[in-house]
Protein backbone atom coordinates (compact mmCIF):
# COMPACT_ATOMS: atom_id res chain seq x y z
CA UNK A 1 0.00 0.00 0.00
CA UNK A 2 1.01 3.50 -0.80
CA UNK A 3 2.22 5.69 1.96
CA UNK A 4 1.68 9.50 2.92
CA UNK A 5 5.26 9.99 2.14
CA UNK A 6 4.73 8.15 -1.24
CA UNK A 7 1.91 9.75 -1.93
CA UNK A 8 3.18 13.38 -1.54
CA UNK A 9 6.04 12.59 -3.84
CA UNK A 10 3.83 11.99 -6.09
CA UNK A 11 1.74 15.15 -5.44
CA UNK A 12 5.28 16.97 -5.34
CA UNK A 13 5.93 15.52 -8.63
CA UNK A 14 2.20 16.20 -10.32
CA UNK A 15 3.09 20.02 -9.52
CA UNK A 16 6.33 19.66 -10.67
CA UNK A 17 5.07 18.42 -14.38
CA UNK A 18 2.50 20.87 -14.02
CA UNK A 19 4.68 23.91 -13.28
CA UNK A 20 6.89 22.48 -16.37
CA UNK A 21 3.72 22.03 -18.37
CA UNK A 22 2.85 25.79 -17.72
CA UNK A 23 6.55 27.50 -17.81
CA UNK A 24 5.82 28.57 -14.45
CA UNK A 25 8.61 28.18 -11.25
CA UNK A 26 7.32 25.41 -8.88
CA UNK A 27 8.28 27.71 -5.89
CA UNK A 28 5.35 29.93 -6.77
CA UNK A 29 2.94 26.88 -6.16
CA UNK A 30 2.37 26.39 -2.44
CA UNK A 31 1.08 22.81 -1.53
CA UNK A 32 -1.45 22.69 1.18
CA UNK A 33 -2.03 18.82 2.64
CA UNK A 34 -5.99 18.90 3.76
CA UNK A 35 -5.98 16.89 6.36
CA UNK A 36 -9.55 17.01 7.48
CA UNK A 37 -10.73 13.39 8.59
CA UNK A 38 -8.03 12.41 9.22
CA UNK A 39 -5.95 11.81 12.43
CA UNK A 40 -3.31 13.32 13.94
CA UNK A 41 -1.25 10.41 12.86
CA UNK A 42 -1.81 11.18 9.46
CA UNK A 43 -0.43 14.59 10.19
CA UNK A 44 2.59 13.46 11.47
CA UNK A 45 3.63 11.04 8.90
CA UNK A 46 3.10 14.23 6.32
CA UNK A 47 4.93 16.30 8.62
CA UNK A 48 8.23 13.78 8.83
CA UNK A 49 8.06 14.04 5.02
CA UNK A 50 8.16 17.63 4.99
CA UNK A 51 5.02 18.83 5.03
CA UNK A 52 3.93 21.74 6.84
CA UNK A 53 0.71 23.48 5.70
CA UNK A 54 -2.30 21.49 6.43
CA UNK A 55 -6.27 22.46 5.59
CA UNK A 56 -9.10 21.54 7.83
CA UNK A 57 -12.51 22.33 7.71
CA UNK A 58 -14.18 21.42 10.54
CA UNK A 59 -13.44 24.14 13.56
CA UNK A 60 -13.64 22.01 16.64
CA UNK A 61 -12.08 18.73 14.57
CA UNK A 62 -8.72 21.37 13.53
CA UNK A 63 -8.93 22.56 16.80
CA UNK A 64 -8.57 19.48 18.30
CA UNK A 65 -5.59 18.80 16.03
CA UNK A 66 -3.83 21.35 16.56
CA UNK A 67 -3.72 21.10 20.25
CA UNK A 68 -2.56 17.95 19.83
CA UNK A 69 -0.04 18.30 17.70
CA UNK A 70 1.44 21.47 19.51
CA UNK A 71 1.13 19.12 22.48
CA UNK A 72 3.02 16.14 20.98
CA UNK A 73 6.00 19.44 20.17
CA UNK A 74 5.47 18.72 16.20
CA UNK A 75 7.07 22.29 15.29
CA UNK A 76 6.15 23.95 12.01
CA UNK A 77 3.06 23.38 11.22
CA UNK A 78 1.21 26.04 9.31
CA UNK A 79 -2.97 25.41 9.90
CA UNK A 80 -5.16 26.97 7.20
CA UNK A 81 -8.94 27.12 7.96
CA UNK A 82 -10.71 25.85 4.43
CA UNK A 83 -14.19 25.03 5.78
CA UNK A 84 -17.18 27.40 5.65
CA UNK A 85 -17.43 29.89 8.84
CA UNK A 86 -20.56 30.85 10.68
CA UNK A 87 -20.06 33.94 12.62
CA UNK A 88 -20.53 32.07 16.10
CA UNK A 89 -17.21 29.63 15.34
CA UNK A 90 -14.52 32.20 14.34
CA UNK A 91 -13.18 32.47 17.92
CA UNK A 92 -11.60 29.53 17.97
CA UNK A 93 -10.09 29.97 14.24
CA UNK A 94 -8.62 33.26 15.04
CA UNK A 95 -7.45 31.41 18.56
CA UNK A 96 -5.64 28.66 16.04
CA UNK A 97 -5.49 28.91 13.03
CA UNK A 98 -2.42 30.81 10.93
CA UNK A 99 -4.89 31.30 8.03
CA UNK A 100 -8.74 31.44 6.60
CA UNK A 101 -9.55 31.05 2.63
CA UNK A 102 -13.41 31.52 3.54
CA UNK A 103 -13.85 34.74 4.26
CA UNK A 104 -17.12 35.59 2.47
CA UNK A 105 -18.61 38.50 4.03
CA UNK A 106 -17.06 41.42 6.47
CA UNK A 107 -19.24 40.12 9.18
CA UNK A 108 -17.09 37.04 9.38
CA UNK A 109 -13.85 39.35 8.71
CA UNK A 110 -14.16 41.73 11.38
CA UNK A 111 -14.90 39.08 14.03
CA UNK A 112 -11.82 37.27 13.05
CA UNK A 113 -9.69 40.69 13.62
CA UNK A 114 -11.13 41.23 17.13
CA UNK A 115 -10.64 37.89 18.22
CA UNK A 116 -7.34 37.46 16.78
CA UNK A 117 -5.51 37.45 20.10
CA UNK A 118 -2.47 40.04 20.17
CA UNK A 119 0.41 37.89 20.70
CA UNK A 120 -0.20 36.36 17.23
CA UNK A 121 0.73 37.69 13.78
CA UNK A 122 -2.58 38.88 12.02
CA UNK A 123 -4.10 36.18 10.45
CA UNK A 124 -3.78 35.45 6.89
CA UNK A 125 -6.35 35.15 5.33
CA UNK A 126 -8.23 34.63 1.55
CA UNK A 127 -11.94 35.57 -0.07
CA UNK A 128 -13.78 33.05 -1.42
CA UNK A 129 -15.43 33.68 -4.38
CA UNK A 130 -18.27 31.98 -6.25
CA UNK A 131 -16.54 32.05 -9.24
CA UNK A 132 -19.08 29.58 -11.31
CA UNK A 133 -22.14 31.07 -9.73
CA UNK A 134 -23.97 28.11 -7.92
CA UNK A 135 -26.81 29.65 -6.23
CA UNK A 136 -25.95 27.39 -2.66
CA UNK A 137 -22.43 28.28 -2.59
CA UNK A 138 -20.71 29.84 -0.20
CA UNK A 139 -18.45 32.69 -1.50
CA UNK A 140 -19.10 36.58 -2.80
CA UNK A 141 -19.87 37.37 -6.47
CA UNK A 142 -17.24 38.32 -8.63
CA UNK A 143 -18.86 41.64 -8.53
CA UNK A 144 -18.62 42.14 -4.89
CA UNK A 145 -15.76 40.79 -4.99
CA UNK A 146 -13.23 43.88 -4.55
CA UNK A 147 -15.27 45.74 -2.11
CA UNK A 148 -15.23 42.98 0.07
CA UNK A 149 -11.06 42.76 -0.83
CA UNK A 150 -11.07 46.29 0.10
CA UNK A 151 -12.97 46.51 3.64
CA UNK A 152 -10.98 43.11 4.83
CA UNK A 153 -7.82 44.98 4.06
CA UNK A 154 -8.14 47.79 6.13
CA UNK A 155 -9.39 45.18 9.10
CA UNK A 156 -5.91 45.69 11.98
CA UNK A 157 -5.47 42.25 12.54
CA UNK A 158 -6.06 40.36 9.44
CA UNK A 159 -3.39 40.56 6.65
CA UNK A 160 -5.21 39.89 3.13
CA UNK A 161 -3.48 37.63 1.16
CA UNK A 162 -5.73 36.53 -2.10
CA UNK A 163 -8.89 34.93 -3.28
CA UNK A 164 -10.01 31.53 -2.67
CA UNK A 165 -12.60 29.43 -4.63
CA UNK A 166 -14.00 25.57 -5.34
CA UNK A 167 -15.35 25.54 -8.26
CA UNK A 168 -17.89 22.09 -9.23
CA UNK A 169 -15.88 19.14 -10.84
CA UNK A 170 -15.87 20.41 -14.35
CA UNK A 171 -16.26 17.98 -17.38
CA UNK A 172 -13.15 18.40 -18.76
CA UNK A 173 -9.28 20.11 -18.38
CA UNK A 174 -10.67 23.44 -21.03
CA UNK A 175 -13.72 23.93 -18.73
CA UNK A 176 -11.88 23.88 -15.50
CA UNK A 177 -9.02 25.95 -17.04
CA UNK A 178 -12.18 28.21 -17.90
CA UNK A 179 -13.78 28.48 -14.71
CA UNK A 180 -9.99 28.78 -13.02
CA UNK A 181 -9.31 31.35 -15.47
CA UNK A 182 -12.07 33.69 -14.55
CA UNK A 183 -10.60 33.57 -11.34
CA UNK A 184 -7.23 34.58 -11.98
CA UNK A 185 -8.62 37.67 -13.95
CA UNK A 186 -10.58 38.75 -10.94
CA UNK A 187 -7.48 38.27 -8.74
CA UNK A 188 -5.53 40.76 -11.23
CA UNK A 189 -8.47 42.77 -11.13
CA UNK A 190 -7.61 43.42 -7.46
CA UNK A 191 -3.58 43.85 -7.83
CA UNK A 192 -4.78 46.07 -10.40
CA UNK A 193 -6.70 48.21 -8.06
CA UNK A 194 -4.22 48.59 -5.87
CA UNK A 195 -4.35 45.70 -3.02
CA UNK A 196 -1.01 43.54 -2.28
CA UNK A 197 -2.48 40.43 -3.48
CA UNK A 198 0.16 37.17 -4.05
CA UNK A 199 -2.13 34.14 -3.37
CA UNK A 200 -4.68 32.27 -5.52
CA UNK A 201 -5.98 29.37 -3.84
CA UNK A 202 -7.49 26.96 -6.40
CA UNK A 203 -6.97 23.01 -7.72
CA UNK A 204 -7.53 19.94 -5.36
CA UNK A 205 -6.61 16.19 -6.27
CA UNK A 206 -8.51 16.23 -9.29
CA UNK A 207 -7.87 19.32 -10.78
CA UNK A 208 -4.46 20.48 -9.80
CA UNK A 209 -2.91 20.77 -13.25
CA UNK A 210 -5.74 22.81 -14.35
CA UNK A 211 -5.74 25.19 -11.60
CA UNK A 212 -1.84 25.70 -12.14
CA UNK A 213 -1.97 25.85 -15.63
CA UNK A 214 -4.33 28.90 -14.66
CA UNK A 215 -1.84 30.78 -12.24
CA UNK A 216 -3.40 29.11 -8.72
CA UNK A 217 -0.28 29.69 -6.21
CA UNK A 218 -2.06 27.29 -3.69
CA UNK A 219 -3.39 23.59 -4.47
CA UNK A 220 -5.17 22.38 -1.62
CA UNK A 221 -5.18 18.25 -1.82
CA UNK A 222 -6.55 15.41 0.19
CA UNK A 223 -7.55 12.74 -1.35
CA UNK A 224 -4.15 11.99 -3.66
CA UNK A 225 -2.13 12.51 -0.09
CA UNK A 226 -4.09 11.00 2.65
CA UNK A 227 -6.49 8.70 0.62
CA UNK A 228 -10.36 8.43 0.84
CA UNK A 229 -11.88 10.16 3.23
CA UNK A 230 -14.39 7.85 5.25
CA UNK A 231 -17.48 10.17 6.93
CA UNK A 232 -19.22 9.04 9.79
CA UNK A 233 -22.42 7.88 9.34
C1 LIG B 1 -11.74 18.62 1.05
C2 LIG B 1 -11.28 19.87 0.40
C3 LIG B 1 -10.15 19.89 -0.43
C4 LIG B 1 -9.37 18.64 -0.80
O1 LIG B 1 -10.11 17.87 -1.69
P1 LIG B 1 -9.46 16.56 -2.39
O2 LIG B 1 -10.33 16.33 -3.56
O3 LIG B 1 -9.50 15.48 -1.38
O4 LIG B 1 -8.08 16.92 -2.77
C5 LIG B 1 -9.74 21.10 -0.95
N1 LIG B 1 -10.39 22.25 -0.67
C6 LIG B 1 -11.47 22.28 0.12
C7 LIG B 1 -12.15 23.57 0.40
C8 LIG B 1 -11.96 21.10 0.67
O5 LIG B 1 -13.05 21.13 1.43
Amino acid sequence: MATIADNLQRVRARLQQACAQAGRDPAGVRLLAVSKTWGADAVRAAHAAGQRAFGENYVQEGVDKVQRLRADGVEGLEWHCIGPLQSNKTRPVAEHFDWVHTVDRLKIAQRLSEQRPPGLAPLQVCVQVNVDGGPNKSGVAPADALALAQAVAALPRLRLRGLMCIPEPAPDVAAACAVFGRARALWEQLRAAGLDLDTLSMGMSDDLEAAVASGSTLVRVGSAIFGARHYPA
